[in-house]
């Protein structure tokens, strides 16, 4: 067996699953047992067992999870196995098999990919043609009725309201004739691909025979028959999951395709694991009978391996304001106590700490961390939505304690890396129109938006590409001679670097002259206000040409740096790879564990969430919940306040209706606003004494 990987750690049920690697399995079981562990040997078995590392294909929810899952298993084999693994989300799976096989479909092979950005920018153009700017009709809004259209089998038909469905067919002829697919039209074509075309469905059975699924009770019914038609018989097929932890209902996710496993997959081996190593008995006391309200899942028992454990911590506050203090002063307070009740002996005087502003400034001498505090990074806040974020965040600002935003705003939402990344893929494929429309005038050069809308038009008429347009003398001719001098200069730039970039220079190279040249830089300064976003923007480039030297470096293609770049929405905090408390949704927090977690806001309303009650969704709310309180595995809070602002205005909040379902042997129930309004009423007391004092002094 190669190093580092111990069959000894792992229970007996964990075992039989590693070991048991032909044939379907069905790994069925609840939050923290072990699940993500498990398969992570599992694969590691396989190589230990000799089926060679191309051939194993593990699919997770998001890219995080991926590289995650990786390093894993890069830990127990060789890394140069572990590096021939293909581990991915279903996007990234479908890009695969499409780059060999889109053709089938009437696509072009050098199809490109559409972003969120830039299914953005082309709808509000949609939106403008088709007038629906009187009616505000948002993009966010289109996008997702043209989602959902493509999911349905009457497909654009579906969309009831005329306008909608006019903007939406629209928007799908154009994407159609740039030859370019969105993130559902990935998943769509790659299921159709295998389902329609039995040489490719026979190639890749072929190339995997072994498939894994983690986070299978979130997978719909498309990527259900995806994974069907990619698995041939023996059905070497393990999926992993918990009924109890689907949330992505409103994504079409199906869990009757956790319950139904057997039919797909006939005679599975069914695994129950039933020990959970992350949390204490408290926590999983509270989110046992939680999730016992729940009809229709599948009964099975969560045993603790950690007895007992400090109680749940329920903390009513009046306000958002006390609730984010104390969140932040709580955390400040365990974090001195140490791990695990240690406590830590204070360094410098507390009151000179609180002078100095507390919390963060805890260094040693020599910079290393007081090992006598606990880290920043054992505790994690939890919400229900985005909206929530602000208010801590200006709170743990203003308390000087570090945090890292998980899920916030894509790096590749942001301008300059979007823009790089445009000249990066003109560059590499110059036929690709809508990073080409990105950059054609940015930096403004004189080819303006009258000249990129008659091109394009040229280019749908004459079945073209935009590139090939602009190089056409019948296009040219229409020009004007300033308009033909700028679109000269612009594609010998372009040509130029396509050319250096096939010479085999460094991408990086190539790039970077090519924005010099362009003047790109200098423009994008003068046009950020203030130093502050000066800098982030420096940032975001670099970040972007660290990325890329490092998959060069790797001895990836700048095709799969592109790919990759584009289907995995990293964040900001992510790639800084900042350190802190992290903030976190609860539907992102999926997976993940955190030794102290702060689930906030528990009203009715927020979690369960409004639309949750109008639509009938209730129980994936409460799966929800479950979802959070099985993150945490020593210690968790749960808060709500009595009242909350909303546009401005204060309204008061109803606790949630989740509270009265909790298990309460195991809950310590709090009132702060009680316990603040009466400090305040001692307060007015003393003052009130004081002052009778100095009028008889
Ligand atoms: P989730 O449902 O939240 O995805 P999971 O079932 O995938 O959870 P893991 O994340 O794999 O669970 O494991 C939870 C924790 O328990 C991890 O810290 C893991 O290292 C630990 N663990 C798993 N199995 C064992 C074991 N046999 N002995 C000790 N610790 C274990
Ligand atoms: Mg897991």
């Amino acid at each position: 067996m190669a190093a580092g990987f111990d069959i000894r750690q792992l229970n007996p049920a964990q075992r039989k699953a590693v070991e048991t690697l032909d044939g379907p399995v069905l790994i069925l079981a609840g939050a923290g047992t072990g699940k993500t562990r498990t398969v992570t040997c599992r694969m590691a078995n396989l190589i230990d067992q000799g089926v060679r590392p191309e051939q194993i294909l593990a699919v997770t929810f998001t890219n995080k999870a991926a590289r995650e899952m990786q390093e894993r298993v890069a830990g127990m084999v060789s890394k140069a196995a572990a590096e021939k693994l293909t581990v991915c989300t279903f996007h990234s799976l479908c890009v695969r098999l499409l780059r060999s096989g889109i053709e089938r479909m009437g696509y072009k092979k050098n199809f490109s990919i559409c972003t969120p950005g830039d299914q953005q920018a082309l709808i509000k153009q949609f939106i403008v043609k088709r007038g629906g700017l009187k009616e505000k009709i948002k993009p966010g809004e289109v996008l997702g009725v043209i989602s959902k259209a493509k999911n349905d089998p009457a497909g654009m038909d579906s969309i009831g309201d005329e306008l909608f469905r006019s903007i939406a067919i629209d928007y799908q002829n154009e994407l159609r004739a740039r030859n370019c697919v969105d993130f559902d039209d990935l998943l769509l074509l790659g299921e159709q691909l295998l389902r329609e075309h039995p040489e490719e469905r026979a190639k890749w059975q072929e190339h995997y025979r072994y498939v894994t699924v983690d986070e299978f009770q979130d997978t719909n019914s498309l990527q259900m028959n995806l994974l069907q038609n990619l698995v041939g018989t023996p059905f070497n097929v393990c999926v992993v999951g918990d009924d109890d932890q689907s949330i992505y209902g409103w994504r079409g996710a199906e869990v009757a395709n956790i319950l139904q496993f057997e039919r797909f997959f006939p005679n599975p081996e069914i695994i129950l694991l039933e020990e959970n190593y992350r949390s204490t008995q408290a926590v999983l006391e509270v989110a046992n009978k939680l999730i016992k309200v729940n009809v229709g899942r599948r009964e099975k028992e969560l045993r603790p391996t950690i007895p007992g454990g400090d109680l749940i911590q329920l903390v009513a506050f009046g306000g958002e304001d006390e609730e984010a203090e104390w969140v932040a002063d709580e955390m400040k307070r365990l974090r001195r106590l140490g791990k695990k009740g240690k406590a830590a002996e204070p360094k410098i005087d507390s009151a000179v700490q609180r002078m100095l502003g507390g919390g963060s400034g805890a260094l040693m001498e020599g910079g290393g961390e007081d090992p006598n505090l606990r880290p920043w990074e054992d505790f994690a806040i939890l919400f229900r939505t985005n909206t929530q974020i602000r208010k801590m965040e200006q709170m743990l600002r203003e308390k000087e304690i570090p945090y890292r935003l998980v899920g916030a705003q894509s790096f590749y939402d942001r301008r300059e890396v979007r823009d790089i990344l445009a000249y990066l893929q003109t560059i590499v494929d110059p036929h690709a129109d809508v990073p080409l429309l990105r950059i054609l005038n940015t930096p403004p050069r004189g080819i303006g938006n009258s000249t990129a809308l008659i091109a394009n038009d040229w280019s749908r008429e004459h079945e073209t590409s935009i590139w090939s347009a602009m190089g056409n003398p019948d296009f040219l001719d229409q020009m004007g001679t300033k308009a033909q001098k700028s679109i000269g200069e612009f594609q010998a730039l372009i040509e130029g670097a396509h050319i250096r970039l096939l010479d085999g220079e460094h991408p990086r190279e190539v790039l970077e002259s090519v924005l010099e040249s362009a003047d790109y830089v200098e423009w994008l300064m003068r046009n950020t206000k203030t130093d502050q976003e000066k800098d982030q923007r420096r940032a975001g480039m670099g970040f972007f040409f660290e990325g890329l030297d490092r998959a060069i470096a790797k001895g990836k293609t700048v095709q799969t740096f592109l790919e990759e770049t584009l289907l995995d929405p990293q964040k900001d905090d992510e790639l800084a790879e900042k350190k802190g408390v992290t903030l976190i949704t609860l539907h992102a927090a999926k997976g993940l564990e955190y030794p102290v977690v702060f689930l906030v806001g528990l009203e009715e309303g927020i979690l369960p969430h409004k639309r949750s009650v109008e639509e009938g969704t209730k129980d994936e709310e409460r799966r929800l919940l479950y979802v959070g309180i099985t993150r945490a595995q020593e210690r968790l809070s749960l808060t709500y306040c009595s009242s909350r602002v909303k546009w401005g205005e204060e309204i008061r909040s109803e606790p949630s209706s989740f509270i009265g379902e909790l298990n309460f042997d195991w809950i310590e129930e709090t009132d702060h606003a009680a316990i603040m309004k009466e400090e305040a009423s001692e307060d007015d007391l003393a003052d009130f004494l004081g002052g009778m004092r100095a009028m008889l002094d």
